[in-house]
């Protein structure tokens, strides 16, 4: 199921007549195809394609990353050799050769002081433009040609229409460049830019309510297009921008907004109240007294448990937080009220793990509880189901697998995702839609939501990508926890690093020794995880115990190897990231992470906090042979911190959002403009403003916001069922 069908079902079970998502269909010449502009057609089409442009509008919106300033023309005769310059003549001759894509053109062009010798590779695009008598107007560095000035692969700036007053073509200039690609490079996409400029700028309109654009001094949303492109000065460039990034962030959040107060109205949770008596017998389950900031998450939780609005709360916490215990109290708190609760992890293993735990905290309660994972035998799971469905059954740990089943609900009141960033959108959509239930039909359309995450997200993202979301934050470990250190070692310092690791193991601690291994299929790096495995127990640590566990054992392979680490079996865990999340095993101290420059950070944060989780201090090495400068700046941010969010802040910046909790899964477009690290002030600003909007005109009826509303369709119209989703 998609997203989308959530979103119909729900308004279609939810109400009377009228209840549509607030935003008409969308209608505009820009909204066809690139492949209809001129000049275009379906081989270029598919190059737009990989740039990720489809319609015109898209090409519109295709801003280059900066512009090449170009001065005053300058005669022929006054040249620098390699110094880059504008040059303004008329085609004396053109000569073409080679065929087809792989034409070079070359050119002789004259002004009253002297002769220019032009060519341009791979150019047929030119073909049939360049023609003797031509006026052009080119930028591009000086060179020489057989003892003439020449230039390679200029910029034509202007086509000269040699009628017009020549003073018409003396002017400094800013020339967009654009990011192209090998088979389409930056003049080209500006030659098509400039057509789609020419076709469809006059019918752009102004999306941001006059009061806006008035109260925030942005320039029109036509002008500030046009001067991204051509700007007359770095000062256009830089307020069209900030118009336009600011565009971006309204828009999301307003979208965010509007479609949360739409189903607000029409979905309802069952009320999960807390009683004293309650918190006392779920509080008993646990043989530690919960941490102050636990307290606090568990309060802003069962606030909203308590209440009829759904929750959809985000819980970030970082590693060894004791976010688990948080989830099994929620947990608890639905099965109190006679509901059951779902919890879902991200892989088999981390499944195991969180039934294991929660088993050990239930041991002797009467919750009935049960792990169904992909590979639960038919028998087993069809008695599972059974005891779901009437209602027997309160507590199910589970992994995506039992979203894609048929599993039918007696009374399903509480979703828990852990590490939700593994999930994508079309299953968060597929749980919400269990929501309605046999017992409770009246009351409980959609089950409450909590979202673990261990990635701490950082505000500005959160509020974007997350907006709808309401954030809690475990900002404390639990008592008696001994720092992490962190090294970067270089690879030749290696054997300095075996011989540490040979006297903790001496000591009786475990070590963990992690290859990167990016996909699961991927052979070569599976092997150099295998291949270590031998090396290691050989040559490095000769004695020593050393298991394996990665992504392309079975599952009973996995828990056994997992479970003989666990209890002391191996001394040595080679592995790949399948450890990255929830693993938990106290005695391991030391950490040895291989080509750690291949990790993100925030990955790499996240290994990290398998060890330190007992009371010995531990100790996480980086090594690395990378030269690279960035490489080497961002493993230092984790030798200096152990602080989740700096981390996450820095990933940011360095990588990209998509990138730290992979948006593209989410199906949000990504911002054209906007910049998430830097533009906060404006983030801020359109959020205020969002809201303001979404409070005074929820449907935005006002004709002050007709083409607002068009625009979100559009802009929103594959992903905005994604703000109704959470
Ligand atoms: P997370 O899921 O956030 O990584 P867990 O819930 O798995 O963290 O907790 C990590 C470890 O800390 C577990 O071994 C858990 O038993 C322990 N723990 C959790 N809360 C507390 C607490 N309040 N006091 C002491 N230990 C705790
Ligand atoms: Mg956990």
């Amino acid at each position: 199921m998609t997203a989308k069908h959530t979103c119909e079902r729900s308004h279609r079970r939810g109400c009377s007549g009228s209840s549509r998502p607030p935003f008409p269909s969308p209608n505009s010449p820009a909204d066809k195809p690139a492949q209809y502009l001129r000049g275009v057609g379906p081989f270029r089409a598919k190059l737009l394609e990989g740039l990720g442009i489809r319609t015109i509008a898209d090409l519109v919106e295709y801003f280059p990353f900066r512009h090449e300033f170009q001065g005053r023309p300058q005669s022929i005769d006054s040249l620098d050799l390699d110094e880059h310059a504008t040059v303004i003549g008329v085609v004396e001759s053109v000569k073409w050769r080679g065929r087809f894509r792989q034409q070079t053109c070359r050119v002789v062009l004259n002004d009253s002081t002297g002769t220019l010798c032009v060519t341009w590779f791979n150019c047929s695009y030119l073909k049939d433009r360049l023609q003797r008598g031509q006026g052009l107007r080119l930028f591009g560095k000086v060179g020489v040609d057989q003892d003439v000035a020449a230039m390679v692969n200029p910029t034509i700036v202007t086509w000269l229409d040699l009628e017009e007053d020549p003073a018409q073509w003396d002017y400094d200039r800013m020339v967009p460049v654009y990011r192209g690609t090998e088979k389409l490079p930056s003049r080209q996409i500006a030659r098509m830019v400039e057509t789609a400029l020419t076709d469809v700028l006059n019918t752009v309109q102004e999306n941001l309510p006059g009061a806006i654009c008035r109260e925030r001094q942005f320039p029109g949303r036509r002008e500030a297009i046009q001067q991204m492109h051509y700007p007359k000065s770095a000062e256009e460039v830089a307020s069209a921008r900030r118009r336009l990034a600011y565009e971006e962030l309204f828009l999301m959040q307003l979208a965010v907004m509007l479609m949360r107060r739409w189903s607000s109205v029409r979905v309802q949770s069952p009320a999960l109240p807390v009683t004293s008596l309650i918190d006392e017998r779920i509080r008993r389950r646990f043989p530690f007294a919960l941490t102050a900031a636990q307290d606090q998450v568990i309060r802003e939780i069962t606030a909203d448990l308590a209440g009829q609005r759904p929750m959809t709360r985000l819980l970030q916490g970082d590693v060894g937080s004791g976010k688990t215990v948080v989830a099994l109290y929620a947990a608890l708190v639905a099965v109190a009220n006679h509901h059951q609760c779902v919890i879902l992890a991200p892989t088999e293993v981390l499944a195991a793990q969180h039934f294991a735990g929660i088993d050990r905290y239930l041991a002797g309660s009467r919750v009935h509880r049960c792990l169904i994972t992909g590979k639960t035998s038919k028998a087993q799971r069809d008695k599972m189901l059974k005891a779901i469905a009437d209602g027997r059954m309160n507590l199910i740990v589970g992994t995506q697998a039992l979203l894609e089943s048929k599993v039918q609900f007696a009374s399903l009141g509480l979703v828990v995702v852990d590490e939700q960033h593994k999930f994508g959108v079309s299953q968060r959509a597929t749980l919400r839609g269990k929501g309605p239930t046999k017992r409770h039909p009246s009351t409980s359309r959609v089950p409450h939501y909590l979202v673990m995450t261990a990635t701490p997200i950082p505000r500005t993202l959160s509020m974007t990508v997350f907006g709808d979301l309401d954030v809690s934050i475990i900002d404390a470990l639990p008592p008696g926890r001994q720092p992490i250190v962190t090294r970067v070692v270089r690879s030749a310092d290696e054997p300095e690093v075996w011989l540490g690791v040979r006297r903790r193991i001496a000591d009786g601690d475990q070590v963990y020794v992690v290859y990167p291994l990016v996909e699961e299929s991927d052979a070569l790096d599976l092997k150099a995880a295998t291949g270590e495995v031998d090396r290691i127990a050989q040559d490095l640590l000769p004695g020593a115990r050393v298991g394996l566990i990665h992504g392309r054992m079975k599952k009973k392979e996995k828990q056994a190897a997992m479970r003989a680490f666990a209890v002391g079996d191996f001394d040595v865990l080679v592995s790949t990231t399948v450890i990255e999340v929830g693993v938990d095993v106290p005695n391991a101290t030391v950490m040895v992470i291989q080509h750690a420059e291949r990790y993100g950070l925030s990955a790499l944060h996240q290994l990290r906090g398998r060890v330190g989780r007992g009371s010995k201090a531990s100790t996480c090495l980086l090594l690395t042979d990378s030269q690279g400068e960035t490489a080497n700046e961002r493993l230092k941010v984790l030798c200096e911190t152990t602080d989740g969010f700096r981390i996450a802040e820095e990933d940011l910046r360095i990588r990209g959002p998509g990138e730290l909790i992979g948006t593209r899964q989410h199906g949000l477009p990504e911002f054209r403009v906007a910049n998430l690290v830097e533009d906060t002030d404006l983030l801020l600003q359109a959020r205020d403003d969002a809201a303001r909007v979404a409070r005074e005109d929820p449907k935005l009826e006002s004709p002050a916001h007709a083409i607002l509303r068009v625009d979100l369709r559009r802009r929103f119209r594959d992903t905005i069922a994604f703000v109704d989703v959470g």
